[in-house]
């Protein structure tokens, strides 16, 4: 059910257009004909989670898969945190207005490790318990349906240990295959009836899924399977950069990028010891000039910006 959103955002709201969900690009995929529905969430305020590229090319290419419907959430603002919390109205996703606990799956992008603390903030008003443990733990007699909790991102997928606690799994590299290929297992295990643990167990045997309750950590930091039918290693997925999808959203109010952004290239061949773009995201790889002219005149038509921007 949506959450009252007349009665949140009124005239002592900063901003409502953050809430709205409704921008140009927008995709409102019908809820009823979904069998896995996400939310996907950029733990900052909606001007700089709008305009994270990462975030709405997966958003774009979930919304493109069959049977599966992608929403989004951002964290809000103190006025609309504290009206929530006093009026205990749960966080909702912007497009559908539901509560985010109505959703089978909901993932967060873990950037860079201030933005962890967002995401404990998120799921606090969310009313979702803060870690797999608690998620897993039995209430009168019946483990409650919580989503999956999921993280991604540079920093995620650097060292994902820190955070292993909060999250059910992490998915580690780039998720424009990924996202889909958990989807579907998703489905499939829905389908069946499975328990969190027995989906979750479906979910460790894809390359580049990390579960963190079926592995330990021993005393020299190094992290070991604690049962046989999991992967030894988990492998960090690498997928080429697809401009097309990264022609996402206009927003109705300004954001931190405001304008198309096109990737040329992912990743840096120079490779600095300190940067993550440089030692993580390997290999480097080029976008083919013509995609990006082609991203940028069709891009340009679609939204209607007037300026771009390529990123590396
Ligand atoms: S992006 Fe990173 S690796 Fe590439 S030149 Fe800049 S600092 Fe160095």
């Amino acid at each position: 059910m949506s959450v009252a959103i007349d009665t949140l955002l009124t005239s002592d709201i900063n901003k409502p257009a953050r809430y709205l969900g409704n921008e140009l690009g927008a995709v409102h995929r019908p809820w009823s004909a979904a069998t896995v529905r996400w939310v996907l969430t950029y733990p900052e305020i909606y001007e700089v989670g709008a305009s994270n590229l990462g975030h709405i090319i997966l958003y774009s290419i979930l919304n493109t898969q069959p049977r599966q419907l992608c929403d989004r959430a951002y964290l809000p603002a103190a006025d609309l945190a504290a009206k929530l919390k006093a009026t205990q109205t749960p966080l909702f996703a912007v497009e559908s207005q539901r509560p985010l606990t109505d959703f089978d799956i909901l993932g967060f992008s873990l950037s860079y490790e201030l933005g962890a603390t967002n995401i404990l903030e998120m799921l606090s008003l969310a009313g979702i318990p803060l870690t797999w443990q608690e998620r897993s733990q039995p209430k009168n007699g019946a483990v409650e349906r919580w989503p999956l909790i999921f993280a991604g991102g540079q920093t995620a997928t650097s060292n994902p240990e820190p955070y292993a606690d909060f999250f059910d799994f992490i998915a580690l590299g780039d998720g424009e295959e990924l996202l889909p290929e958990i989807g579907l297992v998703l489905e499939d295990g829905k389908a069946a009836g499975l328990s969190r643990e027995a989906l979750l167990l479906d979910l460790a045997q894809i390359p580049g899924v990390y579960v963190p309750r079926f592995y330990d950590m021993a005393e020299d930091g190094s992290v070991h399977p604690n049962r046989a039918d999991v992967p030894q290693r988990i492998l960090r997925r690498v997928a080429t950069p697809i401009p097309a999808y990264a022609m996402g959203l206009v927003p109705y109010i300004e954001t931190v990028h405001d304008r198309l952004t096109v990737e040329i290239r992912r990743g840096c061949t120079r490779g600095c010891r300190f940067c993550q773009p440089g030692m993580l995201t390997r290999p480097a790889r080029d976008v083919e000039p013509d995609a990006v002219i082609e991203a940028i005149e069709t891009g340009m038509a679609k939204t209607g910006y007037n300026e771009f921007s390529l990123l590396l």
